[in-house]
């Protein structure tokens, strides 16, 4: 039987492809982004606890109420406006099913979303299995800013939905506040959605505010704000985030989410509904906890011939290699991996088009000194 793939783009994803290098290789893994700091002592205590005290079965398709009260609290505290509990969350399995959930909910067969490049690896392939097309828009290949006017110039009677990141991956750019006034105006008076993709909400450096959709009512009010808790609580493999979003378009979400997982893992809602409210520390140092990390990382860096470019907010440093290779991206990220025992990720997958002669490489920094010294220790050999 011949099968007609409906994803022709579609390979094993530039992430796995790396790791499965740097493992084959004994690279030091930089590629990936997973933090590998313990998870919070008390957070495993809490979902052990859950686990025990019998949160074992099927939650609430929406999520636990506790959990969801939590996200509330949480969201007060950071954007100054509470999402009502019932009406506007929903827990998923990760921030990539809200993605995908949020994408089918509403955009239909024949419309277009905007997407900006480089972007993140599942917005495409959910966007074609909706049966619509993404239309790409490039940030600025130096400084990853937006570029309104040719967004603007992006926008036809089909568009559907925007797309946005901040802070960014790969690039850890973050949109100004003056960014999200363009934004609020450009999308003033149509019918077009967003969809802001907030996982690295709490990773934002040198003091500067998180430009959450969710501080402007104009941008709430037609937008899915999408986090995941992975970022936040060194546990990318527990795969649990959330979508707020108003109540009209939470609606439509849940009829996705309820027919494409029913419901998250139940024990780790309770673990983190308890972590949320006991140790709001976490999440309010969580920028500072990085910040060191970025310092030492690029202070580090001073002694190899990559350089880095400015990091605002995430765990990813992009350095340019032009000073050491001229080789395209995906050959110089297996070269460095199989010669050198150093792995990165190359930004060319993000791109539908990437820009020509662009030589640059994403380093995780969220990794234990050990990990980053044996990195910088190979890198300055080139
Ligand atoms: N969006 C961005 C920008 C990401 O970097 C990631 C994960 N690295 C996700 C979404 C997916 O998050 P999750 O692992 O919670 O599905
Ligand atoms: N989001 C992670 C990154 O950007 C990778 C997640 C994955 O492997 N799919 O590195």
């Amino acid at each position: 039987m011949q099968i007609q793939t409906k994803l022709p783009k579609v390979g094993t994803t530039i992430f796995t492809v790396m790791s499965q290098l740097a493992a084959e290789h004994a690279a030091v893994n930089l590629g990936q982004g997973f933090p590998d700091f313990p998870v919070p002592a008390r957070l495993v205590d809490a979902l052990t606890r859950a686990m025990q005290a019998g949160h074992n079965q099927y939650p609430p398709m929406s999520g636990v109420p506790v959990l969801r009260q939590a996200i509330a609290d949480k969201t007060e505290r950071c954007y100054r406006w509470r999402p009502d509990v019932d009406a506007e969350i929903t827990v998923t399995s990760g921030a990539t099913e809200a993605i995908f959930n949020a994408i089918h909910a509403v955009v239909r067969a024949g419309e277009e979303v905007i997407v900006l490049d480089p972007c993140y690896d599942c917005y495409e392939p959910a966007i074609e299995l909706a049966g619509a097309t993404a239309v790409h828009v490039a940030l600025d290949p130096v400084t990853f800013a937006p570029d309104w006017a040719a967004i603007r110039a992006a926008i036809t009677p089909k568009t559907r939905l925007l797309m946005i990141n901040s802070p960014h991956n790969p690039s850890g750019a973050i949109f100004t506040a003056e960014d999200m006034q363009t934004l609020t105006t450009l999308l003033r008076g149509t019918d077009i959605l967003l969809l802001s993709d907030e996982v690295y909400e709490h990773i934002v450096f040198d003091g500067v505010r998180h430009e959450s959709a969710l501080l402007y009512p104009e941008l709430r009010e037609r937008a899915f704000v999408i986090s995941s808790f992975g970022k936040t609580y060194h546990c990318t493999g527990w795969k649990l985030g959330y979508a707020i979003a108003p109540p009209a378009l939470t609606a439509e979400f849940r009829k996705v989410h309820q027919y494409n997982v029913f419901c998250s893992f139940n024990p780790v809602q309770h673990a983190f509904a308890e972590m949320i409210e006991q140790e709001p520390a976490h999440y309010e140092t969580l920028g500072a906890f990085y910040q060191a990390r970025r310092d030492s990382f690029r202070q580090q860096l001073l002694t190899t011939r990559l350089k880095p470019l400015p990091v605002p907010g995430g765990y990813f440093q992009l350095v340019d290699y032009s000073a050491v290779s001229d080789l395209p991206d995906l050959e110089f990220a297996r070269w460095l991996t199989v010669e050198h025992g150093v792995t990165g990720i190359p930004l060319s997958p993000f791109y539908a088009a990437p820009p020509p002669g662009q030589r640059l490489l994403r380093l995780c920094f969220a990794k234990n000194d050990e990990t980053v010294n044996r990195a910088i220790e190979r890198l300055s050999k080139l």
